[in-house]
């Protein structure tokens, strides 16, 4: 029996689309399965990227899906202390994200992609060197099936609660992100402000068994704020899966938990996924060699691994502090030396930028200030 497609890609959001596109370029037979009415709704994503990230892919977005740029970071301890630190060498701007996914979605069309909406993957089999891809009373054939379903299929361990509204208010800062550090309030994560238009904001809250929305409605109670929009979206933060493939099943994006641990952004990071998947996976498909897959894994793993092993560790000690420690670790990060080194490092990789910019000297103070045991042990793990 011949196939229907090459790949069928389930998810039609930023990982599916740039996989279907570059795929398609290649000359790819690709049809992808998005569950949901319309492309990139409902919008759960906050869209802050950097711009050399994406430009690194070939992904830049137009200028109107660029909603602002954003200048400075400012990080507040639990006590109400902050510091800032100046972003404006570093490219990062706010996407609208539900448009940049059209965008994708565009180009990978005009290369050659079948794109379905309102088509919801029901399950797969594979069978005679092929798989048959469910779509619910209709079942293609493929060479490959394109797990790109997001956070479905990320590993529960990961998923931590979250929820962001879009308000409007006079406080918000025009051209800073804001995160604000509490233990209590967000164990293991934080609160965040992004402002995206004038006095506009998407504003969040994450964290290990907390409510999300009493959480981001208490952040609000004390900055009146007329609410635009509500929605549940829980973040990843596990760190990539152990295979990004799976027989004739290849992971791209959140399914392959291709998503920072720190911060859970993860629109760069599941791009070069999907980039790296389409070129090895079209290959095999070429050369009928299964096994070049492989080289998927390994070819985002050297441009991510070590970052994100970093990130893990960096996680591992934020869910170990409590308010004290955090106060602790903010006046030692709080150094003009620190936060001048901060402003000058990539965006996509602030673990390594975090930690390069403390220094020996400024983890020694780092490990001596905080009582965690469990910090120390990260510190000094290598
Ligand atoms: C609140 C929040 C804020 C975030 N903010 C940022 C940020 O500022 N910057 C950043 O870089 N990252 C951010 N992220 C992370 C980023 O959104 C994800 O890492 C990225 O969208 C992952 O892309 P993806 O294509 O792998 O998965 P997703 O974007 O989750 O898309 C999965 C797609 O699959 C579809 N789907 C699911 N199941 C099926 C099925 N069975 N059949 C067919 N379709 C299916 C879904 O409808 C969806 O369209 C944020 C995430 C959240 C939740």
């Amino acid at each position: 029996m011949t196939d229907e497609f090459d790949f069928v890609v389930g998810g039609g959001s930023i990982a599916g689309l740039t996989f279907a596109a570059e795929a398609a370029r290649r000359g790819a037979r690709v049809l992808v399965a998005e569950e949901h009415a319309v492309i990139g709704e409902p919008e759960k994503c906050d869209g802050l990227v950097s711009l050399r990230g994406l430009r690194r892919y070939g992904y830049e977005p137009r200028p109107e899906v660029v909603q602002n740029q954003i200048l400075s970071a400012v990080i507040h301890s639990p006590s109400g202390r902050h510091f800032p630190v100046n972003a404006s060498a570093l490219d990062v701007v706010v996407l609208h994200r539900s448009a940049y996914d059209r965008q994708v979605a565009e180009a990978a069309a005009s290369a050659g992609a079948t794109i379905m909406t309102g088509r919801r993957v029901m399950g797969t089999g594979e069978e005679e060197g092929s798989v048959s891809v469910d779509l619910g009373g209709e079942t293609v054939r493929s060479k490959y099936y394109v797990d790109a379903t997001g956070p479905s299929s990320s590993p529960p361990r990961g998923i931590l609660p979250a929820a962001k509204y879009e308000v409007e208010g006079e406080w918000i800062r025009q051209p800073a992100v804001e995160l604000f550090l509490d233990a209590e309030l967000y164990p293991g994560f934080f609160a965040w402000v992004i402002p995206y238009g004038r006095n506009r904001a998407k504003v969040g809250a994450a964290g290990r068994g907390i409510s999300p929305f009493r959480a981001l409605d208490a952040f609000l109670s004390g900055r009146p704020s007329k609410i635009l929009r509500k929605v549940s979206a829980p973040i990843y933060v596990g760190g990539p899966v152990d295979n990004f493939v799976v027989g004739r099943t290849i992971l791209v994006g959140e399914s392959a938990g291709q998503v920072k641990p720190t911060t859970a952004g993860g629109i760069m990071t599941s791009i070069g996924g999907a980039v790296a998947a389409a070129h090895w996976a079209c290959a095999s498909v070429r050369g009928g060699n299964l096994r070049l897959l492989s080289n998927y894994q390994k070819d985002w793993g050297s441009r991510f691994m070590k970052e994100m092993r970093m990130m893990l560790r960096v996680r591992r000690v934020l869910e170990s502090l409590n308010n004290a420690d955090l106060e602790a670790v903010i006046s030692a990060l709080a150094t003009p030396r620190t936060v001048l080194r901060l402003s000058q490092t990539d965006f996509d990789f602030h673990a390594s930028a975090l930690l390069g910019a403390l220094g020996i000297q400024g983890l020694l103070r780092v490990a001596t200030v905080v009582a965690s045991a469990e910090v120390r042990s990260v510190i000094f793990e290598g």
